[in-house]
């Protein structure tokens, strides 16, 4: 438990990330040097991100030395609530960027003091657009995508599906409102991408999250073994 958590915030609305491949192997090599694990946590805006960080670190805090890195067009609304429990952040001001480049999870991972974590997040800016298309140099890319948003998504956004690790399905405690048809999605996503690792949770009423950790968990522990 941090007792003294800090918020740092970088504006990089404007900045021109032209390095890429430096920087995905400058992200790479750090958290490898650091044995950090980066989780790159992609989905659109409202579909539970923030939450299901909040929940993670309710859960993990005590078991892993966390950091976050997060990412919207303004303010620093979501940073503070990870600073409320006690975790450092890094918020980045991204403006008129609706994506993260690798070259802005560098700046973010440059302010960190990394050998002080184990586990650092991204939450990347709300969009199931553009985000798919980078590769920041992470070690696991996974997705949510939320009850209300509907099951038609991986139909609509066919390349982010394609190109997580991991979907997470959130808000399943809403199911009962919803025309949420769940084998159909799975069955969507899995046409696109059939190494999909699929899981359904409610960070709300927490069914589904530890099953959801215990994968998490599994990849920290393959990468530190693969040291
Ligand atoms: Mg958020
Ligand atoms: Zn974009």
């Amino acid at each position: 438990m941090n007792n003294n958590p800090k918020l740092d915030f970088i504006d990089i609305d404007g900045v021109l990330f032209s390095e890429e491949e430096e920087d995905i192997a400058f992200n790479q090599k750090v958290c490898k040097d650091n044995n950090v694990f980066l989780l790159n946590l992609m989905a659109s805006p409202g579909s539970g991100k923030t939450t299901l960080i909040l929940k993670l670190l309710e859960k993990l805090k005590n078991k892993y030395r966390i950091g976050i890195i997060e990412a919207d067009p303004e303010e620093k609304v979501d940073a503070l609530k990870i600073l409320n429990q006690g975790i450092d952040s890094v918020q980045l001001r991204t403006g008129n960027g609706c994506h993260l480049e690798a070259g802005m999870v560098r700046c973010a991972l440059e302010k960190m003091n990394l050998a002080l974590y184990d586990l650092v997040i991204i939450e990347n800016i709300g969009n199931l657009v553009c985000p798919a298309e980078f590769t920041l140099g992470d070690d696991l890319q996974m997705m949510l995508l939320s009850v209300p948003e509907g099951d038609d998504k991986a139909l609509k956004y066919p390349l982010m599906f394609s190109v997580v690790d991991a979907l997470v399905v959130t808000k399943i405690d809403v199911l009962p409102y919803f025309d949420f048809n769940m084998q159909k999605l799975k069955e969507n996503a899995r046409r696109l991408n059939p190494e999909l690792n699929i899981f359904a949770l409610s960070s709300k009423t927490d069914e589904g999250v530890d099953d959801f950790i215990l994968y998490l968990e599994k990849k920290i522990k393959e990468k530190q073994e693969n040291k």
